[in-house]
């Protein structure tokens, strides 16, 4: 590829966009950690529902699942998105019926044989609003794997579902799925309202709730886990200085708010569903297009770039402004504004110069 070839994806990405090789590459990362630094390490990475890859770890998941009788499990397909094909079910009867499913042609069912399927703890506890579980989509964009190089936006969203949330009946999709593409359908969805609320939104609704240290300290948690993520692949991807990705990360809150991660998404929906949601993701792809800078116009010393703040250069980023702690030592935060606010435009007009002959924007 010539040097200014730019191509937005990693050979491999699958490796932590596909939910079975995330959850394999994880445990992988997890037991390594456990073995070369010890426990207290490892448990940092806890933050995925017990999940098991079918039909190949059937009979691990049986014997798991035998151990909490009465919970429930959602079933997911590996390589779907949108919330197809995803059901949840509390009896091994459930899924024996998915695999002989009577309805099917035999054509369908060979077909749903071989498909590959996650079956994954399902969160009975999530963290409700106005009685709806939500979700949260958050955007990282890697820039390099080798060094690893991840850049966190500031803006995103939570995708409520439009049901009222209860463990009494779990084959309402409406209930307990929070993706847009499902909530769209829903019969009572309006299409003015929307399903979404901006990050910013839900930061100050969780602060004014719950104070500002206990919401920092969850946000603080949601860095670890796109940290930990990416580094779990990070010897698998085949890294290219052509290549960038961003990220679209899906988080659930659960009601002690610990967040959990159900999944990373290689190509986000950039469909916006009202104009605030046109506006931010508008402004997504010209700050993603910022920071891979094919215009040679940044110096690759920033440590951000319009909504976007570095979080990982090889080791994490610190804010410019270090605040001296109670006993005078340097008290470093990280350089991470997931949910603040987002004056990206004044940013960019300082950071970026014009273009000979380009007015100022
Ligand atoms: P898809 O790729 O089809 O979007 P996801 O894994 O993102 O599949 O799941 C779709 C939705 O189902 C999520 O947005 C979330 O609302 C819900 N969900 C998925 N896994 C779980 C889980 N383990 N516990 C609770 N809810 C879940």
């Amino acid at each position: 590829m010539e040097e200014h070839v730019r191509i937005n994806h990693f050979r491999n990405h699958y490796e932590l966009t596909r939910k079975n090789l995330m959850v394999k590459n994880l445990k992988r990362y997890r037991k390594n950690l456990e073995r070369d630094v010890g426990c207290m390490e490892a448990s940092k990475c806890e933050f995925f529902p017990c999940t098991f890859a079918l039909p190949s770890e059937y009979h691990l998941f049986v014997e798991e699942f035998k151990r909490s009788p009465g919970s429930t499990w959602i079933m997911k397909p590996v390589a779907k998105s949108q919330g197809k094909g995803i059901f949840l079910f509390r009896k091994l009867k459930d899924i024996m019926d998915w695999k002989k499913d009577g309805t099917r042609s035999e054509e369908q069912k060979d077909a749903a044989q071989v498909e590959s399927y996650v079956a994954q703890r399902y969160i009975e506890n999530p963290y409700l609003i106005n009685g709806r579980k939500f979700d949260l989509r958050v955007y990282v964009l890697v820039t390099s794997y080798v060094p690893l190089k991840a850049w966190l936006y500031r803006d995103g969203f939570g995708r409520f579902s439009s049901t009222r949330f209860s463990l009494s009946s779990i084959d309402d999709k409406y209930m307990h799925l929070t993706n847009v593409a499902v909530q769209k359908t829903a019969p009572d969805y309006d299409p003015e309202k929307g399903c979404k609320w901006q990050l910013q939104q839900l930061r100050r609704y969780l602060t004014a709730k719950h104070g500002r240290e206990t919401i920092e300290t969850l946000f603080k948690e949601i860095d670890n886990i796109f940290v930990r993520s990416l580094q779990s692949v990070q010897k698998v991807i085949i890294n290219d200085k052509h290549c960038f990705e961003l990220y679209g990360y899906d988080i659930l809150l659960d009601q002690n708010l610990k967040p959990w991660l159900i999944e990373v998404n290689a190509s986000p929906s950039h469909t916006p569903s009202s104009q605030e949601d046109y506006e931010m993701k508008c402004s997504l792809l010209e700050d993603t297009l910022n920071v891979v800078d094919m215009e040679g116009r940044l110096t690759g010393k920033e440590k951000r770039v319009g909504g976007y703040d570095l979080m990982w250069n090889d080791g994490p980023v610190y804010r410019e402004d270090v605040n001296l702690g109670t006993f005078g030592s340097a008290c470093f935060s990280a350089n991470t504004h997931l949910g603040c606010v987002n004056d990206r435009e004044k940013q960019l007009r300082r950071l970026l110069k014009p273009f000979p002959g380009q007015k100022r924007m």
